[in-house]
């Protein structure tokens, strides 16, 4: 039996596992279904994690994270987890791909969200060196030039916003002329001077040279074309959360979720599920930055370990 299961192994479940075994909990495995580190190993820089100075990667920074836990005794399992339920008497069952489970105590479920891809022609190409699905890691690139920003939703709005703050200008693309955003944001966007709506506009192409991204292509409702000369273009068309292993067999999720999908946590990263944690960016109002995830794993793990000991007595 696990004091604790942690499934996925990115910043959240790799520093809750540090500070569950770091906290005396015996016997705790990160399930993690590829190699640990998560995805900000795809990212070519990370300059916003507190205390990296020089240039550094996202695989830079997670390298050393996996061994950091293994001396305190984190085992690293390589495997997809397909579902976790729990029985009556309170323990989970973390069911896995190849069809076995194993039985835990509490369960941290860290396994993050993926941003949507809008599906226009370049955007694959140019991922990470120009089109970008965060403004809050990339924004600061752009300081005082122009970006262009996808989608017509919250986040794209908000998006807009911050980057308003930091970039001369934001063409804010939208393929229709309503938003989905609030009310109160839309007028916000409305009333920002260097924020210009680009509306019944489709994106078809990112263009781009050896460099990176040189500028984005629109179709127009009239059936015209326009050009947007710009280095950078956020994309924000929603998310896909993973949060697949809650899934129970009769269709609902094991915990309370989001409308959109994402675990409702209090401050304490607990669920409605007793002795069930979620971290990082599949957990409601995740800022989806490598600091607040590690922060997430560290809060649930402290909170695993009070759990287990309570049910110890
Ligand atoms: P993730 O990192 O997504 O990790 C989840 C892990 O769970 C993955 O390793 C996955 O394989 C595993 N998993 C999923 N499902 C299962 C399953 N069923 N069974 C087993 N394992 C599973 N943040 C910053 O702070 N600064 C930046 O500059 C920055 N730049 C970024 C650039 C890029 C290109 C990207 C993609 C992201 C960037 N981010 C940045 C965001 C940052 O990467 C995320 O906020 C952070 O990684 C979230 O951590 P997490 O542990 O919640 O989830
Ligand atoms: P969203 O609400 O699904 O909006 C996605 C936007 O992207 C839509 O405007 C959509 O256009 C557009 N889009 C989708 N696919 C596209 C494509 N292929 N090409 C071009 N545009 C495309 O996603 P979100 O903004 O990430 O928000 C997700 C959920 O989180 C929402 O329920 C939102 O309210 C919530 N949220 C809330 C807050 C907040 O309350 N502060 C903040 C962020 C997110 P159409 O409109 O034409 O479909």
């Amino acid at each position: 039996m696990l004091d604790c299961a942690i499934i996925g192994g990115g910043p959240a479940g790799l520093t809750a596992g540090l500070y569950a075994t770091r906290g005396g909990l015996e016997n705790v495995v990160m399930f993690e279904k590829g190699m640990p580190g998560g995805q900000i190993t795809m990212s070519s820089e990370i300059e916003n994690y507190p205390g990296v100075t020089g240039h550094m990667t996202g695989m830079d920074l997670m390298i050393p994270w996996p061994e950091q836990c293994q001396r305190f005794g984190l085992k690293h399992e390589m495997s997809e987890v397909i579902r976790v339920s729990r029985r009556e008497d309170g323990i989970f069952i973390v069911n896995k791909s190849d069809g076995s489970s194993d039985e835990a105590k509490s369960v941290i479920v860290c396994t993050g969200s993926t941003p949507k891809r809008a599906g226009f022609v370049g955007e694959d190409l140019y991922f990470g060196r120009g089109v970008s699905t965060c403004a809050t890691c990339d924004g600061f690139f752009y300081k005082g030039k122009e970006v262009a920003v996808i989608g017509g939703g919250d986040t794209a709005l908000e998006e807009a916003l911050y980057l308003a703050k930091i970039c001369s200008r934001v063409y804010l693309i939208h393929r229709r002329d309503t938003f989905r955003s609030a009310p109160n944001t839309i007028e916000r966007v409305k009333n920002t001077s260097n924020i210009e709506l680009v509306v019944n506009a489709i994106p078809e192409e990112v263009l781009g040279d050896k460099m990176g991204v040189t500028g984005i292509r629109v179709a127009l409702k009239d059936g015209s074309t326009r050009h947007i000369d710009v280095p950078g273009v956020f994309v924000f068309v929603g998310n896909n959360v993973n949060n697949q292993v809650l899934l129970q067999e009769d269709g609902t999720f094991l915990c309370d979720m989001t409308p959109w999908g994402e675990v409702n946590v209090n401050l304490s990263m607990k669920t409605s599920v007793p002795g069930l944690f979620a971290a990082g960016d599949m957990r409601a109002e995740a800022p989806k930055q490598v600091v607040c995830a590690a922060g997430d794993g560290a809060v649930a793990a402290l909170q695993a370990i009070a759990y287990v000991d309570e049910q110890s007595h």
